[in-house]
């Protein structure tokens, strides 16, 4: 009996291995349609200085909206995409929506867009970042390009000549979710990099959590002393704000606390509103 009850379970096991496999497949097909066809939108997250005061650079964030499931989160369709091999034409994508987007915002403000891992891989980044700047005739001096910690640990060897030729051309180079990667701290030293991103995860618990900031502010100063200069992602609200400002742990801050993820139209209202905001002395939450 138990025999005949484990052989069921076993059955039943395997239907749903099928099922969720199916529909892996099928959300695969859907993201390759999606990237063929230019569903695949963005939306940018501003980056402020600390006091609020000055909108400097956005972060353009992929998005996919799935006919059925609705917005499928980037972490989940990047990896996807990934996987197929097929994470260049986004990476592309957003790259040339990104210039075209950020060409009638204040020249005063940046944009920064995502490297995949796989980006790391190949010579043809290089080659499809100059053919989109010279398509879009916008200024690599306004560009700067992420890449993570991990993923570059993880393609040490060929990113450092790719990035090297992309700063080169006057792009600023950003290493993303900074303290998650286990990464020598020696490396900040070695790569082209102009930009620390440190990692939200650092900042979720600050007012509780004493070592966690003693280790941000740490990675803070070490950062500084190497004249890298220092965003610090996910800030929520602000105490954790007031917090990081105290003690100076931030250049620029991305978060909840200024603003969501937003249109490519809303970040010239946004910057309108911080502009008239600096005529009447007043700055937007600190
Ligand atoms: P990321 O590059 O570290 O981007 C920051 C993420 O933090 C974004 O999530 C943003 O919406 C979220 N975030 C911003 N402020 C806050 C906050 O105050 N609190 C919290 N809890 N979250 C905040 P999103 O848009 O879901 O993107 C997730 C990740 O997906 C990105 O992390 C990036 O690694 C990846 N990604 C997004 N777009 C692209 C892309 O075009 N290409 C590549 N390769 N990766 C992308
Ligand atoms: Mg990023
Ligand atoms: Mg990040
Ligand atoms: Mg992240």
């Amino acid at each position: 009996e138990s025999k005949a009850r484990s052989k069921g379970q076993f059955t039943l096991f395997v239907e749903e291995m099928d099922a969720r496999y199916l529909e892996r497949q099928r959300l695969k097909e859907d993201l390759r349609a999606a990237v063929e066809n230019g569903d695949i939108t963005v939306v940018y997250q501003p980056m402020f200085t600390p006091d609020g005061r000055e909108l400097r650079c956005c972060e353009a964030l992929a998005r996919w909206y799935h006919p059925e499931k609705g917005a499928i989160a980037p972490n989940i369709f990047i990896q996807i995409a990934e996987e197929m091999g097929i994470v260049s034409s986004i990476t592309s994508h957003v790259l040339r929506q990104a210039c075209i987007d950020c060409r009638i915002w204040p020249a005063s403000i940046g944009v920064s867009v995502n490297l995949s891992v796989h980006d790391l891989r190949s010579a043809g980044l290089v080659d499809s970042v100059k053919a989109i700047l010279a398509e879009t005739g916008f200024s690599a001096n306004r560009l700067h390009l992420e890449v993570t910690e991990s993923s570059l640990i993880e393609e040490l060897s060929s990113a450092r000549a790719i990035l090297e030729e992309l700063r080169s051309l006057g792009i600023t180079i950003a290493i993303d979710d900074f303290g998650t990667g286990f990464s020598s701290l020696s490396y900040l030293d070695t790569l082209p990099i102009d930009v620390v991103k440190i990692d939200r995860s650092f900042v979720r618990d600050i007012g509780e959590n004493q070592r966690r900031f003693k280790l941000l502010r740490g990675i803070v100063s070490l950062s500084r002393g190497l004249d890298l200069s220092i965003v610090v992602e996910g800030v929520e609200n602000r105490e954790q704000l007031a917090l990081l400002s105290k003690h100076h742990c931030a250049d620029l801050i991305q978060g909840y606390v200024f603003s969501m993820p937003i249109s490519p139209a809303a970040v010239i209202e946004l910057a309108r509103e911080v502009e008239s905001r600096k005529g009447t002395g007043g700055a937007s939450v600190a």
